[in-house]
């Protein structure tokens, strides 16, 4: 995804913190809660913007791209409405409960009103702009309860305090520490958060490195240059930064070996909070969750000083495709996922979606179609991504009704995903829209179809 304009999708992680909501129910654990905390500060807390109030759909890696905003008026795409909610679900997890215990998940400033034990509970904190938090309890009588304070996965040197005076800090099998005792109105506990700064490198070890400080990802705004369609308009494809990508040898590029090393040269800004210095830059890091409107940094890519040259020819190659991929790029289909797939009318019978090799598909033993955009009329050739894995592949292509080719793909070809493609009949070139249909032979199937682009 480094390569790409696109990228998480708001709606994974709202999916995903439903889940972990639901996994927390069963089995409370801090593990969950450590997931919850990440994904709330650094995605969803980043995916409203903060003026205008527009939602973002994907949150692009790639460096020095942007993210736009929906508009009240002109979209309504699937992370606008789940949007809505997540910015009203802040304090779902902050508290639990079960029988007499009281769990301390989230670092939130809030107020617990506990009816049935007539407890109130006020957090006070600026987290993660101060590494602290403060509870206050006010009670209708003393009353016995276990609070499980979360102990943050990140936090080194978490210290509680009850009435400014140290308690023991066992932690349980679940990651909580237990204070179990009788609580009066006036008791204060203080909890200590140090926070450090750590790297995190892709989980394919290549070369790509990103900060976080304690759980909030940093990163760097690098300007506002060409922020085409940054409040999306109301057409099918508003929801992606499209404009110009910058190409990623132009990508500041941090020069030492080790990701250890940079995290320990990065210095904080004093008198700024969560405010860094990054050594040989000009750009400052941040709270990714602050920057709005403008290009930005997350992954960095790096090298040893000596393979400076080989490492900048590297991200110049692995550009080179892509960039002329989606200049040529008229209008294209991810087939077997969701959005995509409604954004182009699909319909279909005897058909089912799948995933190989993490990419999804459609196949068929029926048909199925797609409807796509030929603006300006630009598309000159359909081109059709195929897996060696699934050779014999066969399948009727019509466009717009009428049999363009009967494709049959018998051997393997090469390993892994391959292209097919199909040029465009001199008639279909002159239409505005493209019906693309895949049929299944007489007594056969469609082998799984991966990707679907009209290109210029
Ligand atoms: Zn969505």
């Amino acid at each position: 995804m480094v390569n790409s304009v696109e990228g998480p999708e708001t709606c994974n992680s709202y999916n995903m913190l439903k889940l972990t909501e639901d996994l927390y129910r069963r089995q409370p654990s801090s593990e969950y809660v450590d997931y919850y905390e990440r994904t709330l500060y650094n995605h969803i807390l980043s995916s409203q913007n903060p003026d205008k109030g527009g939602f973002v759909y994907f949150t692009p890696m790639r460096p020095q791209h942007y993210r736009v905003y929906s508009q009240p008026q002109e979209g309504f795409w699937c992370c606008v409405g789940s949007g809505m909610e997540n910015h009203g679900k802040y304090g779902q997890l902050i508290y639990a409960h079960h029988q007499s215990n009281l769990f301390i998940n989230l670092f939130i400033p809030s107020v617990l009103n506990w009816k049935e034990k007539g407890v109130t509970l006020t957090q006070q904190t600026r987290f993660p702009e101060e590494e602290q938090t403060q509870l206050s309890f006010k009670v209708a009588k003393p009353t016995r309860l276990a609070l499980h304070v979360r102990q943050p996965v990140w936090s080194k040197g978490f210290q509680v305090k009850v009435n400014g005076k140290s308690v023991s800090t066992s932690v349980d099998d679940k990651g909580f520490v237990i204070i179990d005792r009788t609580w009066k109105t006036g008791d204060q506990v203080s909890i200590n958060l140090p926070m450090t700064t750590t790297a995190e490198v892709l989980p394919d070890s290549s070369a790509w490195v990103s900060f976080v400080h304690g759980p909030i990802v940093l990163a760097s705004a690098t300007g506002q240059q060409n922020l085409t369609g940054l409040y999306a308009d109301d057409s099918r494809m508003g929801h992606i930064a499209s404009g110009a990508m910058t190409p990623l040898a132009q990508a500041p590029l941090l020069v030492q070996a080790n990701p250890k090393d940079l995290v320990a040269s990065i210095k904080p800004i004093s008198g700024q909070s969560l405010r860094f210095r990054l050594p040989g830059q000009t750009t400052e890091l941040q709270p990714f969750y602050q920057i709005h409107d403008s290009r930005y940094m997350i992954y960095w890519p790096y090298t040893a000083p000596e393979n400076q040259k080989a490492r900048l020819k590297e991200l110049e190659k692995s550009d080179e495709l892509t960039l002329k991929m989606e200049k040529s790029t008229v209008d294209k289909i991810a087939t077997g996922e969701q959005q995509p797939e409604s954004d182009h009318g699909f319909q279909g019978e005897q058909t089912e979606i799948g995933v190989h090799e993490d990419v999804h598909f459609r196949r068929a033993k029926g048909w199925f179609s797609y409807s796509l955009k030929n603006k300006n009329q630009a598309g000159r050739s359909l081109q059709v991504t195929l897996h060696a894995d699934d050779a014999p592949q066969r399948f009727n292509l019509y466009f717009n009704g009428i049999l363009l080719e009967k494709v049959q793909v018998e051997k393997k070809e090469g390993n892994g995903f391959f292209t097919k493609t199909y040029a465009l009949p001199e008639a279909a070139q002159k239409s505005d829209t493209l019906l693309i249909k895949f049929e299944a032979p007489a007594g056969s199937e469609t082998g799984p179809i991966y990707e679907i682009r009209l290109l210029k």
